[in-house]
């Protein structure tokens, strides 16, 4: 065999399947538009701190496992389990809720809010685990070859699911839960899928169960760079080579097939099966000159929210801030329902805060902390003009330091934003948009970015705007997908 593999992109998904590969003897070679590996899970050190620059927790580690397995390597990071998964504030309340994965403890935060909730909750659950089971296998780590054999999938899923196609997340979860409190918490997970609560189908409620039950949210021993680090010394061990600063701009193709890529240097770049981790939408309007992607058609498409991420180092230690922090506006549900239309919503913005530095000490310099905020704000399409974002990143940090009870303005020793340009430029991510495509009915399974190209059967695809999705663990199971295609590959 020992067929030649070009892997386009370096992000999560890329090197796990150059690492499948490799392990099932193809030769592989990786390229990569920036100076480092890991894509959006990536490292920002600066000023003697270090920052995660993107994902800073993630679910489903099951899939790592399988991946390692997979790979017949051991786990090359260490998983940290959260628990509590994270702490929720609202504004004017000075309650801090904590989000326990044991339902009865969990219940007790609730007391007041909604006095039965332990009960709700299991019924709540179960309806998600249902969602869950009867979903994952058929639609979520499945390849289709055309819209009828997804179609044929999905009618074996449960007919008693219907409902939550017709419904959005917020509406199931009212249909459980009386309280804002318990609605607005629980409907937070629905932001990891890019989009918000009010517009993300119910089907996805199932995250419900990922994250209490199946089996929680974790972290990584020395922050999450700390997975992209044992990906490299595992792609080393097999004489894996990434060339940096190496961006593919055209290609040349013979015979229906792909014959080679070109670089932004002129260079050509041969090989017999080629991997896509690049924007799957996105490369193939720039790259491949697809109309179907052009720019215009790109913008018709339903895409992501965007991020405004800001790193702070702090010279002071924050010891009343948990971890994993969010905190809410007095206005969530109209800032949630308008964020993408209407950026003047951003006086009072919901944001989550991430203290890096609380189980990493060697994130900080002794005395400091590392801090990570993470704003969803409306997408390039929407809002293109971040010169304000000072102003903003600056109203963030006031009404947190509110909230904390704690000026730490004069304590700052490091700033850095990253608006939706940034993430564009950096990542190729179109529009700015943080997850890429959207997870809508008709952007999911055999209607979103096919892992098998159109015109060249030696070109896949993997990461998030192809199959499944979004998110760590979605790139690592897209990793499984496109290897398993390309394993079927058979040359003419
Ligand atoms: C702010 C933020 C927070 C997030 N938080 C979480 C979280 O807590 N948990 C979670 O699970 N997920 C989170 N995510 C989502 C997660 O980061 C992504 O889903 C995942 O990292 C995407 O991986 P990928 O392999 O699809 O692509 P990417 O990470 O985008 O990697 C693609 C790589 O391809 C390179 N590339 C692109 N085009 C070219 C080209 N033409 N030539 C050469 N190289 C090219 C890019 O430079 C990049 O390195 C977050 C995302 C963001 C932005």
């Amino acid at each position: 065999m020992n067929k030649k593999v070009l892997v386009i992109g370096s992000g999560i998904a890329g090197l796990s399947a150059a690492l499948r590969l490799a392990k099932r003897g193809y030769q592989v070679e990786i390229v990569e538009k920036n100076s480092k590996a890991g894509g959006r899970l990536n490292q920002l050190k600066k000023d003697g701190f270090t920052f995660d620059l993107g994902p800073s927790f993630f679910s489903m580690t099951y899939e790592f496992e399988e991946f390692a397995r997979d790979c017949n390597i051991e786990m090359p990071f260490r998983f940290i389990e959260l628990d509590p998964l994270y702490s929720v504030h609202f504004s004017g309340n000075p309650k801090t809720y904590r989000l326990y994965k044991d339902i009865h403890k969990l219940a007790e935060q609730f007391r007041e809010e909604e006095p039965d909730f332990e009960a709700k909750m299991e019924k709540y659950l179960k309806k998600c685990a249902q969602l869950f089971d009867d979903t994952v296998d058929i639609v979520i780590k499945s390849n289709f070859d055309s819209i009828f054999d997804y179609l044929m999938h999905l009618i074996k899923v449960n007919p008693s699911h219907l409902g939550v196609l017709f419904r959005n997340f917020y509406q199931q979860l009212k249909l459980h839960f009386s309280s804002k409190e318990v609605r607005q918490i629980l409907s937070l997970v629905a932001f990891f899928l890019g989009r918000t609560p009010f517009d993300t189908m119910a089907v996805y409620t199932l995250l419900s169960h990922t994250e209490f039950r199946h089996n929680g949210y974790y972290n990584v021993e020395g922050g999450m760079y700390a997975i992209v680090e044992g990906l490299l010394r595992e792609l080393e061990k097999e004489n894996i080579k990434i060339n940096y600063n190496t961006e593919i701009i055209s290609y040349k193709e013979h015979n229906g097939k792909l014959e080679h890529f070109i670089d932004n240097q002129g260079q050509n770049w041969k090989a017999d099966l080629y991997l896509v981790n690049g924007d799957a939408a996105v490369f193939r309007g720039k790259v491949l000159d697809r109309k179907k992607y052009s720019t215009r058609k790109l913008d018709k498409m339903s895409w992501t929210m965007g991020y405004l991420t800001f790193y702070l180092g702090v010279k002071t230690k924050l010891p009343q801030v948990d971890h994993h922090n969010y905190y809410l506006g007095s206005n969530f549900e109209d800032y949630a329902r308008k964020v993408q239309q209407d950026p003047g919503t951003l006086q009072k913005p919901y944001y989550y805060v991430n203290v890096v530095s609380k189980y990493n000490q060697e994130c900080a310099p002794e005395g400091c902390e590392s801090l990570f905020f993470v704003c969803p704000v409306p997408n390039l399409l929407q809002k293109p003009d971040w010169s304000d974002k000072d102003k903003i990143v600056d109203s963030i940090i006031e009404d947190f330091s509110g909230r904390i009870g704690q000026d730490i303005k004069p304590e700052i020793i490091s700033k850095t934003i990253y608006t939706p340009q940034d993430w564009e430029k950096q990542f190729h991510l179109h529009r700015g948009t943080g997850l890429g495509l959207s997870h809508k009915m008709l952007q999911i399974g055999a209607f979103r970015p096919s892992n098998i190209d159109e015109n060249f059967k030696n070109v896949f695809y993997a990461g998030a705007s192809t199959v499944p999705g979004a998110g760590l663990p979605m790139g690592i199971i897209s990793s499984k997908l496109a290897v398993e295609r390309m394993l079927n590959y058979k040359a003419e």
